[in-house]
């Protein structure tokens, strides 16, 4: 077993991994496609490759659309160790008792991810082709970032507890290492009876597993030394800061196949929400309705808003060369020479 992990780390170090920081968002939403029933099957297989590059286009909108940022998480903490207990289900309920600005600074996952679910069954009920993948793709994102304990607390990136970088370590760099080694066969979609307590009580899940998450962290920390804990790679022709083999084949032990359930579950629970809203919407039959998905394009109208404040979860430590660091200067910051933290949201679930 040892000797597989062993082969497919070195086999790793020699493949330039796709659209870094988006790796497990989009296997996500590949393999919840083979959990469906042969009707919808039909469906969404020809879509596969859209459904998976389009996983990650709720993370772009961050940039530019406001009110998406705070869809990706909510910070349970904040509320207390009885959130869940206080928290209302129903959104204007949520807003009557807490505010709408409170409610969004601190995070709507589970409103808003009910909220995509709900128009995927209308989508469904018009048989709205494009529409019903488009928001598919976007519903296993939501589902997705739901199942990352750490998208369920304020101390998100571990800057609370000096653990920062672990945002990006648990949701990207685990699963890019390891995933390729994970069991994704997660048995045939069912009918959820009520979708919007499962998403609640995804995210109190997701928050129960939050002590292990920065508690391992924090034991194996005091293990390494500073130099064995990180290593460079290069990334995009880059050499890039990130958290050594060694550390992360030891976090991931301690782990003991957290990442990997909760990666099953995700699929699972997509598979099991698209079946589910096709099933409320009447079985509608889809056959023949097989749109041509533009799967390069960019989210209309899209340019940054710098207004924007956006949480950004998944760090790399990147250290460019300096003939590099010009060209690359729109996302990577220029300062305090050797070290510097370049930003980029990702994927798990990987991470918001
Ligand atoms: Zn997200």
């Amino acid at each position: 077993m040892r000797s597989v992990v062993l082969v497919i780390v070195f086999l790793l170090s020699f493949t330039r991994l796709p659209a870094w920081g988006f790796y497990a968002h989009k296997l996500i939403n590949q393999q919840a496609i083979f959990s469906l029933p042969p009707e919808l099957m039909v469906f969404f297989k020809p879509q596969a490759s859209f459904l998976r590059e389009k996983a990650v286009n709720p993370d772009r909108r961050r940039y530019a659309v406001k009110g998406e940022a705070e869809k990706h998480f909510i910070d349970l903490d904040v509320y207390g160790d009885n959130a869940l207990q206080v928290l209302p289900r129903y959104w204007s309920d949520a807003v009557d008792l807490i505010g709408e600005d409170s409610l969004r600074k601190s995070g709507i996952a589970p409103w808003s991810t009910y909220r995509t679910f709900l128009q995927l069954v209308r989508a469904f009920e018009r048989k709205e082709a494009e529409n019903i993948l488009r928001l598919a793709a976007d519903l296993g994102h939501y589902l997705g970032d739901i199942h990352v304990p750490l998208h369920t607390t304020k101390n998100y990136n571990g800057q609370f507890t000096g653990q920062y970088g672990i945002h990006g370590f648990w949701e990207s760099r685990l699963p890019e290492l390891y995933a390729e080694s994970y069991n994704f066969f997660v048995g045939k979609a069912e009918y959820v009876k009520d979708p919007q307590q499962a998403i609640w009580y995804t995210v109190g899940q997701s928050h129960a597993a939050l002590d292990s998450v920065l508690g391992f962290e924090a034991v194996l920390n005091k293990r390494f030394a500073e130099d064995k804990k990180y290593s460079f790679e290069e990334r995009g022709g880059i050499n890039t800061r990130v958290y050594s083999r060694a550390y992360s084949e030891a976090y991931h032990q301690m782990l003991a196949g957290q990442v990997e359930r909760q990666m099953r579950k995700t699929i699972k629970l997509i598979a099991d929400f698209w079946y589910t809203a096709w099933i409320l919407a009447g079985q509608p039959d889809l056959d023949g309705s097989t749109p041509n998905m533009p799967e390069n394009e960019d989210e209309p109208g899209a340019p940054a808003d710098p207004t924007l404040k956006i949480r950004d979860h998944e760090t790399i430590f990147r250290n460019p060369p300096a003939h590099l660091s010009r060209s690359l200067s729109t996302y990577v910051c220029s300062a305090p020479a050797a070290r510097t933290y370049f930003e980029r949201r990702p994927r798990f679930l990987p991470i918001g």
